[in-house]
C-alpha cells in the first residue's frame, strides 16, 4: 500500500463511547514492549507516529489511525506490564472487550508477541478473545532481527505450539527494524478489505 496520508482520527478513552465509524479496521493488540508502536510505525513509514514506550503501559487509550482515508489501524492499549494495579487492569479488559464485541467494521485483529519468548498466559487469554469474539487472529512475532536465523525456527514453534495455532492461523514473523514483514502484512490487510 502506498501510503499517502496518515492522521489520529480518534481517541478512546476508559470513559468515552465507542466511535461509530466506516471504514475497515485492523487492531493491534500485545503486552507492552513488544514493538506495537514501532511496527504501526513501520507500516505507515512514520517514525514516530504511534508513541514508542518509554514508559510501558502508560497509554490506555485505543488509537485510531486513518490510512489513506481508506482504512484504520487500531491500536489496543499494551497489556501485561509488571506495575498496572488489578483496577487498572480491569478497565483495560473492559475497554478492550467493548471494542472487540461492537466494532461492526473490524476485519482481524493482530496479536504481537515477541518471537524470542514464548506467549504468557496473557497472550494466551488475549488469542482466547480474539478468538472467542469470533476473530480470525494475525500471529504477528516481532523482533525477528533480534534472532540469528537458525534459532528462527525453534522459536516460531514455541510460539505456535504456546498458542495452539492450527496450520490455517497467520503468522508472520515480523521486524521493524528490517522491514521483514510488511509487505505480507499489508498484503494480507489490503485482501480484507
Ligand atoms: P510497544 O510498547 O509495544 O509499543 O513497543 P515499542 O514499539 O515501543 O518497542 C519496545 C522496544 O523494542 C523499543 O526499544 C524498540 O526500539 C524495540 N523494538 C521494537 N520493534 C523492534 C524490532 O523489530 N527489532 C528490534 N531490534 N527492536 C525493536
Amino acid at each position: 500500500m502506498k501510503i499517502k496520508k496518515v492522521d489520529l482520527d480518534i481517541v478512546v478513552g476508559v470513559t468515552s463511547k465507542m466511535p461509530t465509524t466506516n471504514m475497515p479496521e485492523f487492531a493491534f493488540a500485545g503486552k507492552s514492549n513488544v514493538g506495537k508502536s514501532s511496527l504501526i510505525n513501520a507500516l505507515v513509514n512514520r517514525k514516530a507516529l504511534a508513541r514508542t514506550s518509554g514508559k510501558p503501559g502508560k497509554t490506555q487509550t485505543i488509537n485510531f489511525y486513518n490510512v489513506n482515508d481508506s482504512l484504520y489501524i487500531v491500536d489496543l492499549p499494551g497489556y501485561g506490564y509488571a506495575n498496572a494495579n488489578n483496577e487498572v487492569k480491569a478497565k483495560w479488559g473492559k475497554m478492550v472487550e467493548k471494542y472487540l464485541r461492537n466494532s461492526t467494521n473490524l476485519k482481524a485483529v493482530c496479536l504481537l508477541v515477541d518471537i524470542r519468548h514464548a506467549p504468557n498466559s496473557n497472550d494466551i487469554q488475549m488469542y482466547d478473545w480474539i478468538v472467542s469474539n469470533g476473530f480470525k487472529p494475525v500471529i504477528i512475532a516481532t523482533k525477528l532481527d533480534k534472532l540469528k536465523k537458525n534459532q528462527v525456527p525453534k522459536c516460531i514453534k514455541a510460539i505456535k505450539e504456546t498458542l495452539n495455532l492450527g496450520k490455517e492461523d497467520i503468522f508472520i514473523p515480523f521486524s521493524s527494524e528490517t522491514k521483514a514483514g510488511r509487505d505480507e502484512l499489508w498484503q494480507l490487510i489490503e485482501e480484507m478489505l
